[in-house]
């Protein structure tokens, strides 16, 4: 099979970067037919020393206009993707599906004032390529993203979010973002303490970003650990928050991690 006809492409890793032993960004360059939309995920593939290539989805922490791609990746030990993932250096191969898939997408929801995005660990990818792209910014009035580990050394791309209200594209609407990092394991300064489950149920959420989670005015995104994801949706549920599904538009989209 010729390169062109096969279904994946073959991108050179620009940079690895260690945050904790068990998390790490990466950056890719990216074939220009690449096209995806913030929020979605690209199928990557490492080759094994036997020669057989391990697939695995990975969200987009890029934006759709960036020239690069970048992830953000946990180490999972002994796992048969991450084991392999980890290895790479720069000027690597990684194999990237030319097609990007994924339903995490703002066209999920038709209407609505406030985005919440809540994640945890790696769950905060497909959240950092919507804040980079512009839709987001003019769709809704206020976003308020939450984002869960268990240390605050494990929260990345702390210096990314900072700098979003710097960006000159977003100059006008920067002051809609609220930012809510949560740490289940330690108490620290500037992050709430507790599960994103506690804080919706103990109100202390919605207290910290001054805004009710409603049927009428919220739109809840929620990525990451499916535990979380099960246990959130349950808790919307009895707030008459349903999923958002193409026949029937509601108020919640979610991507389960594993
Ligand atoms: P696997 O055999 O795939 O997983 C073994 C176990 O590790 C899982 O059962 C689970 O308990 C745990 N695990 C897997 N992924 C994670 C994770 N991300 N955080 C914490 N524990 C985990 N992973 C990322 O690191 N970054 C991403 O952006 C990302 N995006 C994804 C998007 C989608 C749509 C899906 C379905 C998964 C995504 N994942 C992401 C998970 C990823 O596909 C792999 O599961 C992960 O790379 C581990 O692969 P593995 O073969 O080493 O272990």
């Amino acid at each position: 099979m010729t390169a062109s006809a096969e279904k994946f492409t073959h991108q050179t890793l620009l940079e690895v970067t260690p945050l904790t032993p068990s998390l790490f960004t990466l950056r890719t360059t990216r074939d220009p037919g690449f096209r995806f939309q913030a929020g979605q995920f690209a199928r990557l593939g490492v080759t094994k020393a036997d020669g057989s290539v391990v697939w695995r989805a990975y969200s987009m922490v890029s934006s759709p206009h960036d020239e690069f791609l970048e992830f953000f990746s946990i180490v999972v030990p002994d796992g048969e993707f991450t084991s392999e993932l980890s290895r790479l250096c720069e000027g690597d191969t990684l194999l990237v599906d030319r097609q990007a898939f994924g339903y995490l997408t703002l066209d999920r929801f038709v209407d609505g004032r406030d985005l919440w995005l809540l994640s945890t660990g790696t769950g905060v990818a497909p959240f950092l390529s919507i804040l980079q792209d512009f839709e987001v910014w003019e769709k809704f009035e206020r976003i308020i993203l939450v984002y869960s580990a268990r240390e605050v050394q494990e929260l990345a791309y702390q210096t990314l979010i900072a700098g979003l209200a710097e960006r000159d594209y977003l100059a006008e609407h920067a002051h809609k973002l609220l930012y809510l990092p949560t740490v289940t394991r330690e108490h620290h300064p500037g992050a709430l303490t507790g599960r994103i489950t506690q804080l919706i149920e103990n109100g202390e959420l919605e207290q910290a970003a001054g805004l009710a989670i409603s049927p009428e005015h919220s739109r809840v995104m929620i990525c990451g650990n499916p535990q979380m994801i099960d246990d959130t949706r349950a808790l919307l549920k009895g707030r008459d928050m349903r999923l958002s599904l193409s026949r029937k538009p509601g108020q919640v989209a979610v991507e389960n991690y594993w």
